[in-house]
Formats: C-alpha cells, sequence, structure tokens
C-alpha cells in the first residue's frame, strides 16, 4: 500500500462463496487476502438454508470477528464477506456492508459492493421522493432499495430493471435465500473473478489472490454487463446490458491489486515491472549509481527500472508494517507524522548516491518531499524521482476517493514545478502509452480496454450527477489544456 495515508483508496473488496460446508470460516479467509482493499470495516452473511444471518463491525477483518463465536455463529453452506473503504458516505457502522433487504416482496437479500455511482445522487433523490428511507449515506444502499421496490415478480428481473438504472463502476455481490448473484457495469471498471475449488464450491470475489488464499482454482473473470448466477442447479450467466465497453481500471495494476493478483489475463506483478522497464527507457537517469522503491507498492517497477537501465537496485527505505490505523479522516500534519512513522532509511545505502527513487504515483506530494528530504539528510547526492505512471491530474468517479482534481498537484503544476514542489533533482513519469504497453491491449475499442481517464481525463462514461461540477473545475484549473481532443 501506498505510503501516503489516505491519499488513494478504494472502495471494498467482495468475496462469496456457495456450496461449502461452514462456508463463512473461507469467507473469513478470502476477506483477509483482500484487506488491502479496505480497512474501515468489514461484514459476513451466512445463507442458512435460505436463512441469512449477518456479523460486520468497524475495523480490520481480525478485529471485527476477533471472537471465535462471531464466525460460529454464522453457519450455513453459503457465504457473502465484505471489506469497506468509504469513498462515499460517513464512516459509520450503518455504511459497512453486506447489507440486507427485504422489501415489499418480503424476499430477503444481502448486497455487497465495491465501487462508486455516478447517478446517486438523482436515484436518492428519486428514491425519496418516493417515501423511501436509507438507513446508510453510502451509494451502495441504492441498488438495494431498487430491487426491493421494483414490482417485477421475479428476483432476477427485479434486479436487471435496476442495474440498467444506475450508472458508473460497480462489481456487485448478492446473496439471496436460494443464490448467490454477481453483477459487474458495463465498463468493467473494477476486477471481479470467478473460481472453483475441487470440493465443488464456486467463489466469486474481487481479486484472485483471494481464490488463491482459499485453494480454488481460477475459471474466469466477470465480464462487463454480465449477471451470474450461482445455486444448487449451477452457474448460470445472463447479461443485463450489450452496451458495454470494456474499461479496467488502470489504477488496479498500477497500485490497488494485490502483486500476486491476475485481472483479466495480465499478472498486476508483472505489468508493474513492465512498468518500471519502460519508464527506465522514457525517463532515464545517467549516472545514477543506485535505484530504489517507495515500499512497498513500487517494488516491482523499481526492479524493472533498475533491470532495464542496468542500474543496481538498493533498499533504501523500509517501511513498519505495524503502524497503529486511524479511521479518522486525517488532516495534513497527522498524515506528515503518519509518514515519519512508516518510513526509515537504510542511511549506508544512501548515502553519497545518486539515486533513482522509484513511486507508483504522486498524488498531494507532500509525502514525496518528505521522502526526498529524509534521502537527503540521511547523506544521498540528488535524489531523481520517477514515477511509474502517468501525472495524475484528473478526478476518478467510478470509485477512488479523489473526486476533485484540487487535491491533486499534477492538476496546478507542470512536470517542472511539481519538481520544485517536492525538491527533487529530477521528476520524470512514465507516459499514458507506455502504461497502456505495459499493462496490454486488453481490448480492441476505443480504450484498449483500459479506463486511464485519471492522467487523460478520458472519460469512458458520461459523468452524470458530476459532470457539472467536473466541466467547471476543468475549465477552472485548464486540465484539457495541451492535451490531444
Ligand atoms: S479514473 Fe482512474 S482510478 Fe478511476 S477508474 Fe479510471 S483509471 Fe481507475
Amino acid at each position: 500500500m501506498p505510503i501516503e495515508a489516505k491519499s488513494l483508496n478504494e472502495e471494498c473488496g467482495l468475496f462469496g462463496i456457495w456450496n461449502q460446508k461452514h462456508a463463512a470460516y473461507l469467507t473469513y479467509d478470502g476477506l483477509h487476502a483482500l484487506q488491502h482493499r479496505g480497512q474501515e470495516g468489514a461484514g459476513i452473511v451466512a445463507n442458512q438454508n435460505g436463512h441469512l444471518k449477518r456479523h460486520k463491525g468497524l475495523g480490520l477483518l481480525t478485529h471485527v470477528f476477533n471472537k471465535p463465536e462471531y464466525l460460529e455463529s454464522l453457519p450455513g453452506k453459503a457465504a457473502l464477506g465484505h471489506v469497506r473503504y468509504s469513498t462515499a458516505g460517513s464512516h459509520g457502522i450503518e455504511n459497512i456492508q453486506p447489507m440486507m433487504f427485504t422489501g415489499i416482496h418480503a424476499y430477503p437479500f444481502a448486497l455487497a459492493h465495491n465501487g462508486n455511482l455516478t447517478n446517486a445522487k438523482t436515484l436518492r433523490k428519486q428514491l425519496t421522493d418516493d417515501g423511501q428511507t436509507f438507513k446508510a449515506s453510502s451509494d451502495s444502499e441504492i441498488l438495494g432499495k431498487l430491487i426491493e421496490n421494483n414490482p417485477k415478480p421475479n428476483f432476477i428481473d427485479r434486479l436487471k430493471d435496476s442495474l440498467n438504472q444506475i450508472r458508473g463502476g460497480f462489481a456487485f455481490i448478492l446473496m439471496t435465500p436460494d443464490s448467490m448473484i454477481a453483477a459487474l457495469d458495463p465498463n468493467g471498471f473494477r476486477p471481479l473473478v470467478i473460481g472453483k475449488r475441487d470440493d465443488g464450491s464456486t467463489i466469486i470475489c474481487s481479486e484472485t489472490c483471494a481464490l488463491d488464499q482459499v485453494h480454488a482454482k481460477y475459471v474466469r473473470d466477470v465480464e462487463p454487463g454480465e449477471i451470474v448466477i450461482v445455486n444448487d442447479d449451477g452457474i448460470k450467466s445472463e447479461k443485463f446490458t450489450d452496451n458495454t465497453e470494456l474499461s479496467v481500471c488502470s489504477m488496479e495494476y498500477i497500485y490497488f491489486s494485490r502483486p500476486d493478483s491476475v485481472i483479466r489475463g495480465v499478472s498486476v506483478s508483472r505489468a508493474r515491472h513492465r512498468m518500471g522497464q519502460i519508464l527506465a527507457k522514457e525517463q532515464p537517469t545517467p549516472n545514477a549509481d543506485v535505484v530504489m522503491a517507495v515500499p512497498n507498492s513500487s517494488f516491482e517497477a523499481a526492479i524493472g527500472y533498475s533491470t532495464a537501465s542496468g542500474i543496481p537496485f538498493d533498499m533504501g527505505l523500509v517501511k513498519n508494517q505495524y503502524v497503529a490505523r486511524t479511521f479518522i479522516e486525517p488532516t495534513q500534519s497527522e498524515r506528515e507524522h503518519g509518514v515519519r512513522m512508516k518510513l526509515s532509511v537504510v542511511r549506508p545505502a544512501v548515502e553519497g548516491k545518486n539515486i533513482v527513487l522509484v513511486d507508483d504515483s504522486i498524488v498531494r506530494g507532500t509525502t514525496s518531499k518528505y521522502i526526498v528530504r529524509l534521502l537527503k539528510a540521511n547523506g544521498a547526492k540528488s535524489v531523481n524521482v520517477r514515477i511509474a505512471s502517468p501525472v495524475l491530474k484528473f478526478p476518478c468517479f467510478y470509485g477512488i476517493d479523489i473526486r476533485t482534481a484540487d487535491e491533486l498537484i499534477g492538476a496546478h503544476y507542470s512536470v517542472d514545478g511539481i519538481r520544485k514542489q517536492i525538491e527533487s533533482d529530477s521528476l520524470g513519469y512514465l507516459s499514458v502509452n507506455g502504461l497502456t504497453k505495459a499493462i496490454g491491449h486488453l481490448s480492441n475499442n476505443q480504450y484498449n480496454g483500459l479506463c486511464t481517464a485519471y492522467f487523460d481525463g478520458n472519460y469512458p462514461t458520461k459523468l452524470y450527477d458530476y459532470q457539472k461540477e467536473f466541466d467547471e473545475e476543468a475549465k477552472d484549473l485548464g486540465l484539457y489544456k495541451g492535451m490531444k481532443a
């Protein structure tokens, strides 16, 4: 995970399993492998003969399930789990998922969501005007409300109708009394995979690392616009829309997903390695003595840079993994204090060296400046920062918690301006083409199957409730200036 506390955070990890004795135990293990996707809260719903029961709480998974009786109290052969990081909604327990619904059909179901809806405000208003009340402030509750109030007699029809009303980035898993159902938005922004265990159980989860954790074999990715229905009759696939265009979030490869995960056939670790290799070609550093990584998410890119440039790699920075977390939105000084607590320097590796410092991204720039100063205070001759992704200058509306460009240093300064701000001797970024090349073309569509909107403002969908605000900000900050139309 990045050093900058709460700088770029993603909303949530999902794990569901069907046909497994006491399924909640394996769900716990699967969620453990997805903890990097959200540390704010966790929950599991178990399905025992059609009866849904839940335990959830705030904090890390181990904290929420810190007594054996919590998992013991969730028997049943199917379960659905969620780890949360909030991008929309407050930090209260009411926002912790899975959420549970019943509605006019008196048909209970649980729902877990990863992503962000771009028309949540409009839908929430419509539903509220219709007399609906919301328990939570996150947009995840909206799909549940739409389903539970849809008049169609069949649950899948209600779900399809509802999915066709929401917009944005979403991966959902639902648990009903007789099925586990997954759905992915028409662009497939967030990863969602299907796996099988030798004992016959079926798993659907956010990343393949969770399949590995529970000894399941990868079967395939869920497709954009697809609904996957798993029950005692087997697995069935349906579409809620054919109007799809794959554009997987490139940030999943750059930094969100675990390096041992594979998204749409591309290893996250190898993609990061290639980002570093291409970065070394695009942004060489003559006369450097050593390549170093900002731990931990930049290791592969730094090793890639070292391999391609021939400059040796060394560990100059060490991360303390055991820093206590805070769930309160940190102020800038708390953030800096957090970085100080997390990072230390191996002085003999740094002293007297011209350093290439590889990082995965620069968000606000305050952490980069702190690290540059730290390395110089430990005797570095020069610090040349190389970023294994393009300049981050646009907000994300599909599930990452940066909704305004104002927070991004790249929206305010040129590359040289950023260099001055972070006080490095030089600064170079990977190009958007380099990034796409490193990940590979996932599709022949206009996006090559990838969303790179964070970097080039090329949003694969309309922004609905956010469009007006974004257009104004883009104009004010001149975000598209000098860019290809
Ligand atoms: S805008 Fe950025 S973070 Fe958001 S989905 Fe696209 S690439 Fe991912």
